[in-house]
């Protein structure tokens, strides 16, 4: 699996999980996950975490939670630019 497929898949889990997507892009999305083991975790992690933060507040996480979640699933995939 190429990185920049991995980078799109955890770009587009956060569209895939609010329900903004397309039924064929979630289907794409979907199949790439299956796949792939690389964006799996980070994918796992991202909807434990937006559930709890859902099930706490009834609202959507803040930007800046978004923002760390994003630098924790970069890291995660291990699309680091400082590496
Ligand atoms: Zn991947």
């Amino acid at each position: 699996m190429s990185k920049s497929a991995c980078h799109h898949a955890t770009e587009q889990i956060y569209f895939y999980l609010d329900g903004e997507m397309t039924y064929v892009r979630r289907l794409r999305i979907r199949w790439h996950l299956r796949r792939c083991g690389h964006c799996c975790g980070a994918f796992d992690f991202e909807e434990r975490v937006k559930q709890m933060v859902r099930t706490k507040s009834q609202t959507e996480p803040s930007a800046e939670l978004i923002q760390r979640l994003h630098t924790l699933i970069r890291e995660e995939a291990g699309d680091d630019p400082e590496r």
